[in-house]
């Protein structure tokens, strides 16, 4: 059986094909306001989005991606906790079965009702394949979601989903600015994890963002309507795709804010 969300196949189960679950910075973690140090040594985010990069969207069977045309340079990340240009390959989101739940990452405890994603890999590698072998292979910028007024920066990918409501189904997505996924305040936590999906490598300099962006009820509701399965199979409502948090171990949380 391949990898999902359910008690079969879900986050607790993952260790069994892939060890490194149990890992030394696994991710998601819990964040505690308290517990994360200011490093006044970090620099602030530079991330510079371009609207003809998109290219498509897919479901995946896990969650959807919105992918990037990342031969150019126009969606680059620097600055921030890493070193080096990191170019912007795709977005998902993980989300819950109802309010309360959803993200993967938390914040003293506190779950948000989603997790967007921004997955950008270190252009020294090549490319993305290259670069999750590497412990600084990628950045990916985590931005809350919660329900409250609506992202009208997300509309455009929220109407897209009806057309990929089945996994493998994938659509033409183009003209499309993740700038206005992004709060107005880019203050961050960042940390040393990994995929919060299978392989789970431990690739990803985590760039946590501080403040939530809201979604309105209809917006995260038509998200709730993605299936898990394919057009052929006995339907599997696409929700609750989040790990859990894991332990912090010997890492440290470091906050670009005070
Ligand atoms: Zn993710």
């Amino acid at each position: 059986m391949s990898w999902g969300y359910s008690k079969e196949n879900g986050p607790a189960c993952w260790h069994e094909s892939y060890p490194i679950a149990n890992g030394e910075r696994q991710s998601p973690i819990a964040i505690q306001h308290k517990s994360a140090k200011f490093d006044p040594a970090l620099k602030s985010l530079s991330i510079r989005y371009d609207a003809s990069a998109a290219k498509s969207i897919v479901n995946n069977g896990h969650s959807f991606n919105v992918v990037f045309d990342d031969s150019g340079d126009k969606c680059v990340l620097k600055g921030g906790p890493v070193e080096g240009i990191y170019k912007l390959k795709q977005f998902h989101i993980h989300w819950g079965s109802c309010e309360g739940q959803g993200s993967e990452h938390t914040v003293d405890g506190v779950k948000y009702d989603a997790e967007l994603h921004l997955v950008h890999w270190n252009t020294k590698y090549g490319n993305i394949d290259e670069a999750v072998k590497h412990p600084d292979g990628l950045a990916v910028v985590g931005v809350f979601l919660k329900v409250g007024s609506p992202c009208p920066g997300l509309q455009k990918v929220v109407d897209a989903l009806s057309s990929i409501i089945h996994k493998g189904k994938e659509a033409n997505f183009t003209n499309f600015d993740p700038t206005g996924l992004l709060p107005a305040s880019l203050d961050y936590w960042t940390y040393l994890g990994s995929l919060t999906t299978p392989p789970l490598l431990e690739c990803v300099i985590w760039i946590v963002l501080k403040e939530p962006v809201t979604v309105s009820k209809e917006q995260i509701n038509k998200i709730r309507c993605l299936c898990f399965n394919k057009e052929n199979e006995p339907q599997c409502t696409m929700v609750d795709n989040w790990r859990p948090c894991q332990p912090l171990k010997t890492r440290e949380v470091r906050a670009s804010f005070q």
